[in-house]
């Protein structure tokens, strides 16, 4: 989160994450096993859209059968009744109607639950722990080291997976520099447990406009992202932080919210058009996307104008360029759950502008899906605590109008295609990552069932079991 307002809280020791490994042949060595997946997972998270070559067939794989009650594969958000997954290493190898192979030895029972793809939440900041006023994010900048900021984010990677969230794109480290290309690079060679990651490393703004402000002028603070300006120092950084392992390039692209008289969410934009246009044309040149912060009227204006690849938050959408999205394809990541936690927070340290946003908000996600715009679920978790779990975003989506399976596909196959990764995740099918979440009971007839999941795997291997 960001722009006029941040939040705090520390996670305690996360307790109880039930690892439930799939039990090796006894004639397996186990350092294969260990190898293959730490090979699987760094082939596929260096290499974002390079599919990493399949295994082939041998002794040593392991094959594990889930029987789930039901399964709600993730295009279509319906569920399909009596299902047994087969899983062969890190993949899903076949999809079958009925108790395919009962009482086999290797079956996890899930007869009582229904199973869905891994979640994806398309906007976390897991190097921040909250931030619902200024004195909340300034604290953590200015106190906190980087070095003591990435052990609290290991802590928060791995809550993300027990929550559910098998991927995340992580957009921007709020000042602590390229931390989370080290915090992908330990989940991705077995470290510390976490889901897979796509991240956007320091993020940029323009001078004066981005938190640490207010200090004297004589008093030099850190910036939660890269001060940049002009099109060159644009395009500078753009390269800078793609050297230093960016998938995505961030920018915030508007601040200074206020409602207008005719109910227009109105800001102050950050760049100017020449400046966007060259970070996005640098960022395509290199063939990474861009993701832009974009509240209000001109923020989003200009962004979708220089052809970013999603918006984030987007309280206020003009219809003009809600169809502009729709004809460039830009993705819409809505992030409800997040103004309403510090919406009062905010208001009572001053931004009163926090708590009417919400009603233009919901007002824009209406439209926004009535143009047909591509929704991806998105929560901004890290603005909030990652005490919190991030799926209370989906109650929020259905209350403001999206069905269940909707929302279910929102975070599963829609959000696996703005990160380019459709073929590997957002949906349980033969051939792609075994990432798979269970709850128990039906979460169309109830969408909060999403916040208690019981059941994860990742990469096939077990994460927690109910
Ligand atoms: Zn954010």
């Amino acid at each position: 989160m960001q722009k006029d307002g941040r939040w705090s809280s520390v996670p305690s020791p996360s307790s109880g994450q039930a690892k439930f490994n799939r039990r090796p042949k006894s004639h397996e060595p186990a350092l294969y096993r260990e190898m293959f997946l730490v090979w699987a997972v760094c082939a596929f998270g260096f290499l974002p859209g390079i599919p990493p070559r399949v295994a082939a067939q041998s002794s040593a794989d392991k094959i594990v059968h889930i029987h789930c009650g039901s399964l709600i594969e993730g295009k279509t958000g319906e569920a399909r009744s009596n299902v047994t997954v087969v899983v062969k290493n890190d993949r899903v190898s076949e999809v079958i109607s009925g108790d395919a192979f009962p009482g086999a030895a290797n079956t996890i029972d899930l007869s009582q639950e229904t199973c869905l793809p891994g979640l994806i939440d398309t906007h976390t900041h897991v190097l921040l722990q909250g931030d619902v006023t200024a004195a909340d994010y300034d604290e953590q900048l200015l106190k906190q080291s980087t070095e003591y900021r990435a052990i609290l984010a290991t802590v928060n990677v791995r809550r993300a997976l027990e929550y559910g969230f098998t991927t995340i794109r992580d957009v921007e480290t709020e000042g602590a520099g390229y931390a989370d290309v080290d915090v992908k690079r330990a989940i991705n060679e077995g470290v510390i447990p976490g889901p897979r990651m796509q991240v956007a490393t320091r993020a940029m703004d323009v001078t004066g406009a981005y938190p640490l402000l207010g200090y004297a002028p004589n008093v030099p603070v850190p910036h939660g992202v890269e001060v940049v300006d002009g099109a060159d120092e644009g395009r500078k950084a753009v390269r800078e932080q793609i050297s230093h392992g960016a998938d995505w390039i961030k920018v915030y692209s508007d601040r200074g919210y206020r409602v207008r008289e005719d109910g227009v969410l109105d800001d102050i934009p950050t760049f100017t058009a020449e400046e966007l246009k060259a970070i996005v044309d640098e960022a395509h040149r290199e063939r990474r996307k861009v993701a832009s912060h974009a509240i209000g009227l001109h923020g989003v204006h200009n962004s979708v104008e220089a052809g970013v690849d999603t918006i984030e938050h987007g309280d206020y959408i003009a219809d003009g360029d809600l169809k502009t999205m729709v004809a460039h394809g830009t993705y819409y990541v809505n992030t409800i759950y997040v103004g309403d936690y510090v919406a009062q927070g905010r208001a009572a340290a001053g931004a009163p502008v926090w708590v009417k946003m919400l009603s233009i908000h919901e007002d824009t996600f209406r439209r926004a899906m009535k143009a047909g715009v591509k929704i991806a679920f998105g929560t901004d978790a890290g603005g909030f605590p990652w005490t919190e779990n991030p799926a209370k975003e989906f109650a929020y989506m259905v209350k403001w109008g999206m069905t269940p399976g909707q929302a279910i596909r929102s975070a599963t196959s829609t959000a696996a295609e703005l990160l380019g990764w459709s073929d590997q995740v957002g949906s349980v099918e033969t051939g792609k990552y075994a990432d798979i979440v269970a709850v128990a009971g039906d979460p169309i007839k109830d969408i909060t069932l999403l916040e208690h999941v019981n059941f994860v795997m990742k990469n096939g291997v077990v994460i927690k079991h109910p």
